[in-house]
């Protein structure tokens, strides 16, 4: 019997496994470790190198830095502007002691595959390849050209991925109006499946503030010291509430939220102008959503912090590093201007280490229709919310050059589970990869075939 029975459970997890192709990729890729840093890329190219060899789709490479891998392929279509489907290779890193399974297994538990970069974004780059290979095999006349494309180091800030390929490969861009990313996603908004269609985001500013100041043993302590003076700044940078301001993309996204709630709540997310001021309501939001809390002001947050290496030295120097966020259209520069008086210290110095800009992408386009089309098809009553994302992706270098960029993944998230992005257990549903999977093929069908 017993062999009987483990005879029985090979032939089941065969079938399911020839069955499931999304699901068996994406384990896969999920066991490939593109943690950032390092990022490793080019071993997550050789794998996609291969799935494209499998489906016969020619494609070519590119490392920026030894290791750091890029890939794209291109399905050639009639004139209209070229699609981008995008997704990033690399995966931030993973605390395997807090995960109830090892984060580079791909192990499959109740319906979920776990691993670092189920979400963010190896499931988007499975579901965006699975549909792009079905586009190639329907054998359909393409409108546009098709680009699939994946890259290094987004999580970085994309300068060895995306900033590297518009940098030094610019001719694969001339061509191209559209590009689908990371950035949006589903979730049920009362009894509508609603999905953020991300359109700008904030912008990160990256500092590094170094206090410098005498040196000495720690029995002896002075008035002042690098680490007293960091500490300070921290303090009064971790108290100072910024200037709340609601940008028109922002109002609008809270108005469309609005739509489906109810009492004051509704009240509050129909007028956010007014809400603002309302101090319990944005006490609330800040403490329930800081993710939509952080979309009305510019932020920062205190990160890595560095004193002595020896518990009785006192350092010349201490560094504290601000994960800022700025709204589009703040000027950086004077940002800067202004924590240096919240920071009063003119021992303190400040490093910019990371800044871009932020453009906008309309919604008025026959790509927003596409998706507005194709989501419905799967997702009864479903509603599509543009919106501005507190965090950032590499969507902006696009925008930049005028590519219409939309944040949008196709899944359909349950409450709690798009929380191990970036943290504890990240997972995806095997339903949500092999909708989405169906959602991206519609959509490819809808858009760019003739
Ligand atoms: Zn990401």
């Amino acid at each position: 019997m017993k062999n009987l029975a483990i005879f029985l459970v090979l032939l089941i997890n065969a079938a399911s496994v020839s069955a499931d192709s999304a699901t068996e990729r994406l384990q896969e890729y999920l066991r490939i470790d593109t943690i950032n840093p390092p990022g490793s890329e080019s071993k997550g190219v050789a794998f996609l190198a291969r799935l494209l060899d499998e489906a016969g789709i020619s494609y070519e490479t590119a490392e920026s830095v030894p290791g750091r891998g890029n890939i794209w392929a291109r399905l050639k279509g009639g004139d209209e502007p070229a699609l981008i489907l995008l997704h990033h290779i690399d995966v931030v890193p993973a605390n395997a002691e807090f995960w109830d399974f090892d984060p580079l297994s791909g192990e499959i538990h109740d319906g979920y595959i776990y691993g670092r970069g189920a979400i963010d974004t190896k499931g988007l780059g499975i579901a965006q390849l699975e549909a792009f290979i079905a586009l190639k095999e329907s054998g359909k006349r393409l409108n546009r050209d098709v680009i699939y494309m994946a890259t290094a180091d987004e999580e970085a800030g994309g300068l060895f991925g995306a900033g590297w390929l518009i940098k030094n490969r610019p001719e694969l861009f001339e061509d191209v109006g559209y590009l689908i990313n990371e950035g949006g996603s589903g979730m049920m908004a009362r009894d509508h499946p609603a999905f953020s269609i991300e359109v700008t985001q904030k912008v990160p500013l990256w500092l590094r503030l170094t206090a410098t100041d005498m040196p000495g043993h720690g029995s002896a302590p002075r008035v002042t010291s690098s680490v007293k003076r960091i500490v300070r700044a921290g303090q009064r940078i971790a108290t100072t509430a910024f200037e709340k301001r609601v940008l028109p993309e922002v109002a609008e996204y809270f108005s469309a939220l609005a739509r489906y709630e109810e009492g004051p709540r509704k009240q509050m997310l129909e007028d956010i102008e007014s809400a603002v001021q309302n101090k319990s309501f944005m006490m609330t939001l800040q403490l329930d959503e800081p993710w939509r809390a952080a979309l009305l002001s510019n932020t920062c947050s205190l990160t890595t912090l560095q004193g002595s290496e020896k518990i009785n030295v006192v350092p010349p120097q201490a560094a504290l590093e601000l994960d800022c966020r700025l709204l589009p259209g703040q000027d950086p520069d004077e940002f800067i201007a202004d924590l240096e008086t919240i920071i009063n210290d003119d021992q303190i110095e400040i490093t910019k280490l990371l800044g871009f800009t932020a453009a906008v992408s309309d919604t008025n386009t026959p790509l927003y229709g596409a998706i507005q089309h194709s989501v419905e098809l799967t997702f009864e009553n479903a509603v599509l919310i543009p919106s501005v994302a507190a965090g950032f992706t590499d969507s902006h270098f696009f925008r930049d050059l005028d590519i219409v960029s939309y944040g949008f993944a196709p899944f359909l998230f349950l409450p709690g589970e798009r929380t191990g992005i970036h943290g504890n257990n990240e997972r995806i549903s095997i339903l949500n990869l092999e909708r989405g999977v169906k959602v991206l093929t519609d959509l490819l069908y809808k858009f760019a075939t003739e």
